[in-house]
């Protein structure tokens, strides 16, 4: 899967076209986006990541 930003996939509708998908960005998460105060497992995902 392309390292697409977590942020940008929601909109989109990721989490309604591929729960699964979405599901395993937010596994263990350790970030969260200052910017949309979405929450992922890596750093990279988020536009603002910031420590959780
Ligand atoms: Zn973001």
């Amino acid at each position: 899967m392309a390292a697409k930003k977590l942020c940008t996939l929601v909109k989109k509708g990721l989490h309604k076209e591929d729960p699964e998908a979405y599901k395993e960005l937010l596994r263990g998460a350790r970030y969260a986006c200052k910017r949309c105060g979405r929450a992922a497992a890596r750093a990279k995902c988020l536009c603002k990541p910031t420590r959780l």
